[in-house]
Formats: structure tokens, sequence, C-alpha cells
């Protein structure tokens, strides 16, 4: 049996570690050819080297998501390497230090925003000419249940995720015609590196947080990358503009 996205090229950031990882292996178990980007050289050999191993076709991008120059020459570089881009996940992005909005420096607000907001518009901005000269393609940019709800202590990480969530609309309503499809997945709490640095080993916390989850566990990073793969296949061919909860059903108490 072939896969949801046989054939086709995807770009996947962050791709080093957590959900980006799980999303380039689960791309490439459905039959893309994957381009495997993060700033982090060693988490993205790691990735490449698991795809490999499990019979994938994979090569890796060096790329800082807030960087223009990097994006230009991540999206170049990718069609280079595998002639086109139908699929990507824009995933890159930085929990940043919790405080109080009002305690909040100018520069770890500019941080968090550098990554988590600028990252995904420069990609969307250098994503979508190439998708236009091939007549489509498909991107899915990851937000966060953090889009949609406020979230105390990280107030920069919410406005960029809630502004992932305006982006992908915007960005989906001037591709309605083009065959370009632009959506957002918004994980919930997801065991990752990132989810584990915020509760800082302490089981205390990890109790609370699971405590707080509808389904008294994590989601694992497979499940997000199942949600992203579908949104990037034709299986989802009348879905855009879209923002997909997986989050054990975090935002619906
Ligand atoms: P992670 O820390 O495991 O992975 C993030 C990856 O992004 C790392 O490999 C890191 O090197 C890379 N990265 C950071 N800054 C970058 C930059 N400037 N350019 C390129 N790459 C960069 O985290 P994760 O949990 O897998 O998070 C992936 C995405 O999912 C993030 O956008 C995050 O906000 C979102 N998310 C995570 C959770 C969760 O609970 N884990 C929940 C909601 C949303």
């Amino acid at each position: 049996m072939s896969g949801i996205v046989e054939g086709k090229v995807a770009l996947v950031t962050g791709a080093g570690s957590g959900i980006g990882r799980a999303s380039a292996l689960t791309f490439a178990r459905e039959g893309a050819r994957v381009i495997v980007s993060d700033l982090d050289v060693e988490g993205g050999a790691e990735t490449l080297d698991a795809i490999r191993k499990a019979g994938g076709e994979a090569s890796f991008i060096q790329a800082d998501v807030s960087r223009e120059n990097d994006v230009a020459n991540l999206i170049q570089q990718t069609v280079a390497t595998f002639d086109r881009l139908d699929c990507a996940h824009n995933n890159a992005g930085l929990s940043g230090s919790p405080s109080a909005l009002h305690e909040m420096t100018v520069d770890e607000w500019q941080r968090v925003l550098a990554v988590n907001l600028t990252g995904v518009f420069l990609c969307l901005k250098h994503e979508i000419p190439k998708m236009l000269v091939q007549g489509g393609g498909a991107i899915v940019n990851t937000s966060s249940g953090a889009g949609v709800l406020g979230t105390p202590g990280l107030a920069h990480y919410c406005a960029s995720k809630h502004a992932v969530l305006g982006l992908t609309k915007t960005a989906a309503l001037e591709n309605a015609q083009t065959g370009v499809r632009v959506n957002a997945v918004c994980p919930g709490a997801v065991d990752t590196p990132m989810l584990r640095a915020a509760m800082a080993g302490s089981q205390e916390i990890e109790k609370m947080v699971l405590r707080s989850q509808p389904t008294g566990r994590f989601g694992t990073p497979e499940e997000i990358a199942e949600a992203a793969v579908w949104l990037c296949s034709e299986r989802s061919s009348f879905v855009t503009g879209e923002s997909l909860l997986v989050d054990g059903g975090s935002v619906a108490r």
C-alpha cells in the first residue's frame, strides 16, 4: 500500500527534536522525500539517521527560521535537492522564559516572537511562491493550545501562537484558488524536550500538569505528526484555513 504523501517532497522545520522529528519520520514513512531542517545540527543529524535507518530518503539543511537569508536559502536548497516542494511543516519554536507580562523584558518578548511568529511568516513567504509555480502544495504551521487560550506566565508564547493562527487563515484565504492549502495544528501538552524543560524535572509540576489533562496523560509527538501529515496530504483536500486541536480535549473543557 502506498503512503498518503507518496512521491511528495516535504520540508519540516524544528525537525531535530520532539514534534518536528516525529513529523519528519511520519512524512518519510508515508512516502515523502524529506528535508529535515533545524538550527541544531546534532539533532538534525539524529533525525536524518532515524529516517534513513527506517528506509526513508531525507537530507538535512541547517537554518535559523528567524533569519530571512537562512529561510530563503533553505527553500532554494530544498528545491535544488529534491526538485520541488509539496508539503511544509513550519514547526520550529521556543517556549520562552516564563514571567508575568508586566515583568517580561522586551528582549525576551522579541526573542520568542522572532522564532515563533516571524519564523512562520518567513517560511510561508518563501514556500508559497515555489508552490504557486508548481500549481499547488500544502502547508501546516504549528500553533498550540496557547494559540486559542490565554496562558498566564507566557504572554510572548501565547501571543505568538495566536498570531500564527491569523497568519494561517490569511495565507489560506489568499491562496484559496491557487491550489496551496494552509492549515495549523494546535498541540496540547506533548511529551517533548520542550515540555520536559518547562517542567524543570519537578515531579510536583508534572503531576499538576497531568491532573489538568482530561485524558490524564501527555500527547506523544507521533500523535501530532499524524495530524500534520494528514493536513499536508490529499486526504484533506477541502481543508484550508483550519486550526486543528490535537490536545486530548484540553480546550474542550
Ligand atoms: P522541541 O524543543 O523538542 O523542538 C523544537 C525544535 O525547534 C528544536 O529542535 C530546536 O532546535 C528548533 N528550533 C528552535 N529555534 C529554532 C530556530 N530559530 N530555527 C530553527 N529551529 C529552531 O519542542 P517541541 O515540543 O517539539 O515543539 C515543536 C513545536 O510545537 C513548537 O512550535 C512548539 O511551540 C509547539 N508546541 C509544543 C507543545 C508541547 O507540549 N511540546 C505544545 C504546543 C505547541
